[in-house]
């Protein structure tokens, strides 16, 4: 209920009046879902989410199961969840071997990192974990002590150096220090931007490196937060952080207010790693699990 109301207030483009496709039969015809389409497009859902849809409805339309409108809208229900069923993977901390459950936070400035890292330590402590964070990034003065604002608020240790430190070094020295301490999650946040792109990927590999060194089974996840209101912008970034860093797992985040959440369609299809969370307002409890069912319930009704 609280993710319709948030994803819906900027626009249901997706079926916002989808009578006004119909034609006056009530009848959906070709033209009816080549309509659809552009609004899929319009709504980010991206070219190759587009065509699978698209694909699922045109031989709902031949098999004559698209009588009218109802139908169309269950047959478009049905074909965004069996699109996003696959990155519905729930996120447990937990590993089989000793020590932390790492998990490493990639993502762009502004992007959402550190108010999801927070939102999370929140989370785990709530199911009863102990947490830690780690200030990795050294780049910017302003995100160390927003993390540590996230973490004296939660009560929980965070690991930072000064500014313009070695991230990678504050990793390293992270994970001696939950391994230590018998910490449970350990969740290190990164550079958004250094002065280059590729200088920003070849931080993140030498800190996963790092990490690798220090725990041989870490990161147990490797995370990007993706501003989902960045609509296209979002994919391309998501493919360049995957080549880079490989992800296991990814937040949207900034679902409420004007993003349009098929944004998620896109890199569900796109990149097929598990959709963990959902950023959807900028307080504490404004996390949600991802789950198929729901998201495309709100997305589409
Ligand atoms: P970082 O640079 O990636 O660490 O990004 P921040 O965590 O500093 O977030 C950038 C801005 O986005 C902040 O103003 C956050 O409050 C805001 N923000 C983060 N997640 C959400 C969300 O899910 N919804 C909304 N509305 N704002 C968010």
């Amino acid at each position: 209920q609280r993710l319709r109301e948030r994803l819906n207030k900027g626009d249901s483009i997706l079926t916002r009046d989808i009578t006004e496709l119909l034609p006056s039969s009530g009848k959906p015809d070709e033209g009816t879902l080549e309509e659809l389409e552009t609004r899929l497009l319009m709504a980010d859902v991206g070219v190759d989410a587009t065509r699978k849809i698209m694909d699922g409805l045109y031989e709902r339309l031949d098999r004559k199961a698209l009588a009218d409108g109802a139908q169309l809208m269950a047959g478009l229900e049905a074909e965004i969840e069996s699109l996003l069923g696959p990155v519905e993977v729930p996120l447990v901390p937990e590993h089989s071997g000793e020590g932390p459950f790492v998990i490493l936070v990639v993502g762009v400035n502004g992007a959402g990192k550190t108010t999801t890292i927070g939102k999370l330590a929140r989370r785990f402590r709530d199911e009863g974990r102990s947490v830690m964070l780690a200030a990795g990034d050294t780049f910017r003065a302003a995100a160390v002590e927003q993390l540590q604002a996230w973490g004296e608020r939660n009560e929980v240790p965070v690991i930072a150096h000064a500014t313009g430190a070695d991230s990678a070094a504050v990793a390293h020295d992270a994970v001696q220090s939950a391994l230590a301490r018998g910490t449970d999650v350990l969740m290190i946040d990164t550079a958004g931007r250094l002065h280059t792109q590729a200088g920003l990927m070849d931080e993140l590999r030498k800190v996963k490196r790092v990490i690798q060194k220090a725990m041989p089974s870490a990161p147990h996840e490797t995370l990007l937060v993706l501003d989902g209101s960045t609509g296209q912008n979002a994919i391309a970034q998501a493919r360049e952080f995957n080549s880079a860093v490989d992800l296991s797992g990814l937040v949207v985040t900034k679902l409420d207010g004007s993003a349009r959440g098929g944004v998620i369609l896109a890199v569900a299809r796109e990149l097929g790693v598990p959709v963990r969370f959902i950023g959807i307002g900028e307080g504490a409890e404004d996390l949600d699990v991802f789950r198929a069912k729901d998201f495309t319930r709100a997305l589409v009704e």
